[in-house]
């Protein structure tokens, strides 16, 4: 069954084409061309943006469900929503949370990963904690953070090492060296989150192997003094290193428009993954909601679309959708729309070595949205399947 998307600007890495069709057969991107051939399909792009699939690297739900409800149901109606609003791919997050609350997270996730429902594809977990630094908790629950537990760690591996892709932790804490080689033996990738590691530190955690920062500039160290001396943290770091590769919520909250450019400007679009760090308030309209599993987790309330602890004191998480991060990258950021795309596609695919997704390319999976001038998404296309 192959099929064509005409009428449409087709967003490539560098730059947009108009005149061109694209051609998908059995799940795959066969062509992009002049050229017309027949086809059994074809969808008409109305003169709207033809765009790869947005990829979520890190979003902890939608649509009212949290990953941590552990049900196929809050999965499915997470990646359901996450679908609505462009989103192809998404990496499921788990904050912290005590070692059973994990483990059947993991049997959920292994029963959702290969669903057929309309959804998002669900690539694999991202365990955020529980290794972080107290100082830099952000909303994570106290009680389940701590140090490196080897026992711990490697009996989530021996149950979940395939289902997990990233792995957040704090590099400043004992055992660090030890617990990137557990991890990165499963190729999964260790990341710098909710960490008050300096410069020195981060240099060695890169070396090791944790060469991405989670959410750049929420729980992560910055310049600070010690004894009148100056040290540079996670923020300097992340600019200095090339190799190192950053993840921002763009949601126009967390980042006010000047951090937003000024990232750009020194990472790049090649460096930078835009994430939503959702929580289940995605999505939904604004009021009380819940953060983490709907029966322990923390009480929140969603207002001014964005999630807050309830005495106003943090942020608890955004309630951004994919669409929303590119069209403030644009709008706010003023980066031009292919480079936003790419943050939001290829670049997140690439950081997590996950070949033939993120770029509108022959052999790459026709994981496609279409979306209107204001990125409204249209139409949302799953390894060559109309989902929405
Ligand atoms: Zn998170």
């Amino acid at each position: 069954m192959k099929t064509v998307i005409y009428n449409g600007k087709i967003i490539l890495q560098d730059q947009i084409i108009e005149n061109h069709n694209l051609y998908y057969e059995n799940g795959k991107i066969v062509a992009i061309s002049e050229k017309k051939y027949d086809c059994d399909n074809s969808i008409d792009a109305r003169g709207n943006y033809v765009s790869p699939g947005f990829i979520d690297i890190h979003t902890h739900g939608a649509g009212g469900a949290d990953f941590l409800d552990n049900s196929v149901e809050a999965y499915i109606t997470a990646a359901t929503v996450h679908a609505r609003y462009g989103a192809t791919a998404i990496v499921p997050t788990l904050t912290s949370i005590d070692i059973d609350g994990m483990k059947g997270t993991i049997d959920v996730f292994k029963k959702v990963r290969d669903t057929e429902a309309n959804c998002a594809q669900m690539l694999g977990l991202h365990a955020e904690g529980p290794y972080f630094a107290q100082s830099q908790k952000g909303a994570q629950e106290p009680r389940f953070i701590h140090d490196f537990d080897e026992d711990e760690y490697n009996e989530i591996l021996k149950i979940g090492g395939d289902c997990l892709l990233r792995w957040s932790a704090a590099p400043e804490l004992p055992g660090f060296e030890e617990f990137a080689d557990a991890v990165t033996k499963y190729d999964i990738l260790p990341c710098i989150g909710h960490s008050d590691a300096e410069f020195e530190c981060v240099e060695k955690a890169k070396n090791a192997g944790f060469t991405h920062v989670t959410h750049l500039y929420s729980g992560t160290s910055t310049v600070h003094r010690r004894n009148a001396f100056r040290y540079a943290g996670i923020v300097e770091a992340a600019y200095y290193f090339d190799d190192m590769t950053v993840e921002i919520i763009a949601d126009g909250i967390h980042l006010p428009p000047s951090l937003l450019k000024l990232i750009y400007k020194l990472k790049g679009p090649d460096k930078i993954a835009l994430i939503t760090d959702s929580m289940r308030g995605a999505g939904m309209p604004e009021g009380e909601s819940v953060l983490g599993n709907l029966n322990n987790g923390l009480p929140v309330i969603i207002e001014d679309g964005v999630a807050k602890l309830m005495d106003r004191s943090a942020f608890a998480g955004s309630v951004a959708t994919c669409d929303r991060l590119v069209r403030n990258m644009v709008n706010l950021a003023d980066v031009p729309l292919a480079d936003a795309v790419t943050m939001a596609s290829l670049t997140p695919a690439k950081i997590l070595n996950i070949d033939n997704k993120g770029a509108l390319k022959p052999g790459y999976d026709a994981d496609i949205i279409i979306f209107d001038e204001n990125i409204d998404v249209k139409n949302t296309i799953v390894n060559g399947r109309v989902i929405f």
